[in-house]
């Protein structure tokens, strides 16, 4: 007899009423039918048939299944099980990368002929996608100001199908109001799809405002370590099975392993993005006052332009923020090289706090042009605050400016 045991494609668990860390704990174990607390990582490319019958079966489904890692897998399935309830949604797909969810979700939602507004300060990866990629495909993108719900209203086309923002924007912490956007494109019959990269689920919930759609790169808070690339698509269940397909064209599947790490990182996101956010307003507020910064970038800052709208929709201001030194980049290329302790590298989420100059690195792919239409300025430093003592990096960041 074949006693063998094929890992069932567990639903998401029914309305528990647990509080959030408690779901963080939780979500996607209801996928694991071992008695191993941890969900085992299922290492595997591919899964035996029962009989030819079975095999046909599984390769018609239109939806993930235990077939071959690509179309599905038990590990990344706990995982999808947790994207979805940190984000309040029906579902999720996990993906390789950021870029390759971003990608695969903006890809299932145009074809020749439609338009896309999008915002002007977004992870230059994204922008050449909407700026060099898809143009020569037949779709067009209008980039506009984030922080003016209005503009997106005034970009829009007949043949408009996607609104694409980011919030807070990536370097230059432009808040969108995802609320007045979900707004301005229910009216229109237009899909919203909202990076929640940089306020993680613990801050903002995109979908609870009103947007369609958020994507991820689970790379930065939601993995936690600094040790997996990763992304994810959250949505509803209709929409996460219009997307799959791509994904399985695409072939942008996570390994197993690297499932595994991302869901055991976000068992502490809400411990981390607290202490993070608690931080990041600390060292903001003693950037703001040094005589040698120019400008500091934080949400939580009350000069901030969008500091309402973040009051309104993040629960916590973030753990990234950045700021201009006064001698613009000869001047922050010297402070980046003076620290001791803040890791210069690019990345952010991590345990430990990065910073770096977008304009030559992140940023750098993009022209001049396409960097002053998102504001992103030689001179501007980009951080992001990881689990020290806050006065620690105060006195790097000090003795570094000094
Ligand atoms: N979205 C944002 C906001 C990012 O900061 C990044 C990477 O820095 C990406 C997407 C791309 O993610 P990944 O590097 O995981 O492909």
């Amino acid at each position: 007899m074949d006693d063998r045991r094929r890992p069932p494609i567990a639903e998401p668990q029914a309305n528990t009423g647990w509080g959030p860390s408690t779901r963080l704990v939780h979500a996607g174990l209801e996928s694991n039918d071992t008695t191993a607390i941890s969900v085992p990582i299922y290492q595997t490319s591919t899964f035996s048939f029962d009989n030819a019958a079975h095999g046909a079966e599984l390769c018609q489904q239109t939806g993930p299944s235990h077939l071959y890692t690509r179309w599905g897998n038990p590990t990344t399935h706990a995982l999808e099980l947790a994207l979805a309830d940190v984000e309040g949604a029906e579902a999720a797909l996990a993906f390789s990368s950021g870029m390759a969810a971003g990608v695969t979700a903006v890809m299932a939602m145009v074809a020749s002929g439609d338009h896309v507004v999008a915002a002007n300060c977004l992870y230059a990866g994204m922008t050449e996608l909407f700026d060099h990629v898809l143009p020569p495909l037949g779709v067009e993108t209008t980039f506009i100001d984030p922080a003016v719900p209005d503009a997106f209203e005034q970009a829009l086309r007949p043949n408009t199908k996607l609104i694409y923002v980011e919030t807070p924007a990536n370097p230059t912490l432009a808040i969108t109001d995802l609320a007045a956007v979900a707004e301005i494109a229910r009216r229109h019959g237009i899909f919203t799809l909202a990076d929640n990269t940089w306020a993680s689920p613990w801050n903002t919930r995109p979908i609870e405002l009103g947007i369609d759609a958020v994507i991820h790169s689970a790379t930065k808070y939601l993995g936690g370590h600094t040790d997996v690339i990763a992304g994810a698509a959250v949505g509803s269940r209709e929409w996460i099975n219009q997307v799959w397909p791509y994904l399985k064209i695409f072939g942008g599947c996570p390994s197993p392993h690297d499932a595994w790490l991302l869901h055991r990182g976000m068992r502490t996101l809400g411990l981390r993005v607290d202490r993070q956010n608690a931080s990041a307003m600390e060292i903001a507020k003693f950037l703001d006052q040094h005589p040698k910064i120019e400008t500091t970038f934080y949400p939580g800052l009350p000069d901030h332009p969008g500091h309402a709208v973040a009051k309104r929709q993040m629960q916590g201001f973030g753990g990234m923020l950045s700021f201009e030194v006064a001698g613009g980049l000869e001047a922050g290329r010297q402070l980046l090289d003076s620290l001791r302790l803040i890791i210069h590298a690019v990345s952010l989420g991590g345990v430990e706090t990065l910073a770096v100059h977008p304009a030559s690195t992140t940023h750098s792919p993009l022209t001049p042009e396409e960097r002053r239409r998102g504001n992103v300025t030689e001179g501007l430093i980009r951080m992001s605050i990881g689990l020290e003592e806050p006065q620690d990096l105060i006195a790097d960041l000090e003795q570094a400016l000094a």
